[in-house]
């Protein structure tokens, strides 16, 4: 396997990583994960806009434009011959004695990309999911996509030993996100999920899915749920770059409406499989 490190392409076995790599010892930096459809990448520039705004918020200067990230990220998956699957880019502060306080601009921040398996959750999307519900621990900037993710790590893996799929987080009467997904809830004919600012990350996905329903005619509300309210959903589903669109059949052990996947999840997950295809095309 190629890996991509600071503009160059080695093998596997070829790349180390430092000791002292402020990623491994403080999780400073950021990362995206980009979906590879077909042979081509699935979002490339939203997922760089994203990427580019996280590491500036944590003042991170990338030394490449995103043109040139862009191209050797295509260069990757075609030396890798990608055809389905998803890359990991990540990128840190860089490597220097352990110390809190910013390195000086000798040290230069290390960029990182590599090919990962990834594949549809296709019985998920099919039959639905079970979320859990907990109380979001995390900090007061999720917009960021941190490397930090020990709040999510630790959510994702209570959901997994409470039979869950996927965390569902609440900020004391609020519902945020999921552990690694943004949560939609659907009632009378509207389509509510948490409004993008620092409480969530604003998911690519919840942004095609956003543009799904507004060129479609759905009704979105971008506006915060209460954990009183997933009583009387009609339905739910979470959206991610891995899961694409997926339809929650029960939070806890309750039923979310029917209990079954619902009409406007089983919409959108057609819409979005039709946009996979004609992004394809462009
Ligand atoms: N929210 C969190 C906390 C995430 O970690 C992720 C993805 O990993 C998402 C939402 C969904 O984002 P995207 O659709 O860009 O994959």
């Amino acid at each position: 396997m190629y890996i991509l490190l600071n503009g160059e392409f080695k093998q596997k076995n070829e790349v180390s990583i430092d000791v002292e790599d402020r990623g491994y010892q403080f999780g400073d930096g950021v990362y995206e994960v980009i979906r590879v459809y077909n042979g081509s990448y699935f979002a490339m520039k939203e997922h760089m806009e994203r990427f580019i705004r996280s590491a500036k918020e944590i003042k991170i200067v990338i030394q490449h434009s995103a043109e040139e990230l862009t191209g050797m990220l295509n260069e990757l998956i075609q030396k890798n011959q990608v055809h389905d699957g998803a890359v990991y880019m990540q990128i840190t502060r860089g490597v220097t004695g352990r110390k809190h306080l910013f390195p000086g601009k000798d040290v230069t921040p290390q960029i990182v990309a590599y090919p990962i398996p990834c594949s549809k959750p296709v019985k998920e999307q099919e039959k639905g999911i079970k979320l859990y519900l907990m109380e979001d621990i995390r900090w007061l900037r999720c917009d960021i996509k941190s490397l930090n993710l020990l709040g999510n790590v630790l959510a994702k893996q209570e959901a997994y030993e409470n039979a869950a799929y996927e965390a569902l987080l609440h900020r004391g009467e609020y519902i945020t996100e999921g552990s690694s997904s943004n949560f939609y809830g659907v009632k009378n004919g509207t389509i509510y999920t948490h409004p993008a600012n620092h409480l969530i990350l604003n998911g690519v996905t919840r942004m095609k899915v956003a543009d799904l329903c507004r060129k479609n005619g759905l009704t979105l509300a971008e506006e915060r749920l209460k954990v009183d309210d997933l009583k009387t959903l009609d339905e739910a589903f979470i959206t991610s770059t891995t899961s694409e669109v997926i339809p929650v059949t029960e939070i806890d052990s309750m039923k979310v409406g029917e209990g079954v996947p619902g009409p406007v999840a089983r919409e959108l997950q057609r819409l979005f499989e039709e946009m996979i295809i004609n992004e394809e095309k462009v």
